[in-house]
């Protein structure tokens, strides 16, 4: 299928959503130049969960087997009280599940995902790689892009991909809402291995503590012999987003009436550097001519519905869907894939939003957290994420 006939696509960022849309546009014939501004392709952090949707997304483009050998598959998804570490709701990744969504729920480390597909990259010959390339301008002149690098130099392309995050310099050119706000939470994170975990605390699940203002989320990555420690909280004073130092006093002082059982995992953790996360409101208007955006630099959200990395694949997946049918006429596929893609992923920043707020909570309103969900079936429960997770119309939102 020659639908690229040989034209360039550049692509500004280098993280999950950009080299998957590298290798994918690849496969159709483009010849594609990447450009990271970091040193090298790296993701930071450890683990990502990857929900049936994220999956399929894989599917489309060809990566399912790949994922399939790195990934663990929780049993269940469970959410648990911070103070009795009774749980307040679990969700069985069963063999129902499946048939349901039809892939399973699983996790990876970062780069592990990332390592795929960087490999489905360097396999393509079409595909060009540059590290410490930051995408400082951006050009559109007579219908193809024209952009400037950090060094100076200026490349031509016919298409520009912004996958370039939430502080995308592309997104900055197309919307122009600024600066994203002050960062609203503060997580550290990191991997320990197997057995630095007590057997009585180690679970094959997806474990969330939740807890006032603070949660904690734990679960095992490759094939167990690693945990997945995440903790999350709510920042209470206006933060500096470049200071990423970490402090143990810092980390664990939201987590100070919590379980026992956290506090022992919390001992495990190294918290030399913290991450602090924050979203946009949700814009329509992501493709402008031959230029659009896909993942956090299109729709940056909280980590609360465990979806910016799988709605980064599903655009990628819907965008060469689209630029195929278009038989690769650019400039309407592009439109198509945002006009098709907004509404969908702003429900996922949305429900992001109130899932945090659901979360961290005490009081009244965790009694009521635990009044909505403790009598619920199965199958009232996947009735729940069916909009996020099936592959049915009539189920989907979008
Ligand atoms: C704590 C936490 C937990 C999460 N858990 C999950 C989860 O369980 N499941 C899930 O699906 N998602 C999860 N996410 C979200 C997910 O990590 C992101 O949505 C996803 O990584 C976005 O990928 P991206 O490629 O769009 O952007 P990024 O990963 O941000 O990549 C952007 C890349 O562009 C580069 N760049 C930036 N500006 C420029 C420029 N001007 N020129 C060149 N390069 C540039 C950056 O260096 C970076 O490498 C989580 C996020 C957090 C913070």
């Amino acid at each position: 299928m020659e639908i690229g006939r040989g034209r360039t696509i550049l692509v500004a960022g280098g993280g999950i959503g950009g080299l998957a849309a590298a290798s994918s546009f690849a496969n159709l014939g483009f010849k594609v130049r990447v450009y990271e501004q970091a040193e090298d392709f790296r993701e930071v952090g450890a683990g990502v969960q990857i929900g049936p949707n994220g999956a399929r997304a894989l599917e489309q483009l060809g990566l399912l087997p790949q994922f399939g050998k790195w990934a663990w598959r929780p049993p269940a998804l469970a959410m648990r009280d911070a103070f009795t570490g009774n749980d307040i709701v679990r969700i069985p990744l069963n063999e129902r599940f499946i048939q349901r969504f039809l892939h399973p729920y699983s996790v990876i480390h970062r780069a592990d995902l990332l390592g795929i597909l960087l490999e489905a990259c360097k396999a393509h010959p079409a595909v060009e790689l540059s590290n410490s390339a930051r995408v400082d301008a951006i050009e559109e002149i007579g219908g193809k892009v024209q952009i400037r690098l950090n060094d100076g130099s200026k490349v031509d392309g016919d298409a520009l991909i912004g996958a370039d995050g939430l502080r995308s310099s592309v997104r900055r050119e197309l919307i122009g809402d600024g600066n994203p706000p002050p960062p609203k939470y503060i997580v550290y994170r990191g991997v320990v291995p197997r057995d630095r975990i007590p057997d009585e605390i180690w679970s094959p699940e997806v474990v969330m503590w939740t807890g006032p203002n603070a949660d904690f989320v734990h679960y095992p990555l490759r094939s167990g012999e690693i945990f997945n420690l995440v903790v999350t909280f709510k920042a209470s004073r206006e933060l500096d987003p470049t200071d990423i130092s970490g402090s143990r006093d810092e980390m664990c002082a939201p987590y100070a009436d919590f379980h026992p059982t956290v506090h022992r995992m919390l001992d495990q953790m190294t918290p030399d550097r913290k991450w602090m996360v924050t979203d946009r409101e949700p814009k329509r208007g992501w493709s402008r001519g031959p230029i659009t955006l896909i993942g956090d630099a299109a729709h940056p959200m909280l980590q609360y519905m465990a979806q910016g990395a799988c709605q980064a694949l599903e655009d990628v997946a819907q965008l060469i869907s689209d630029v195929t049918a278009s038989a690769g006429d650019l400039t309407p596929a592009f439109t198509t894939y945002a006009e098709k893609r907004y509404l969908r992923t702003a429900r996922v920043q949305f429900s992001a939003r109130q899932m945090i707020e659901m979360c961290q909570v005490s009081g009244v309103l965790a009694d009521l957290r635990a009044k909505y969900f403790g009598g619920r079936t199965e199958q009232q429960l996947y009735d729940g994420v069916a909009w996020l997770y099936s592959p049915h119309q009539g189920e989907r939102f979008a």
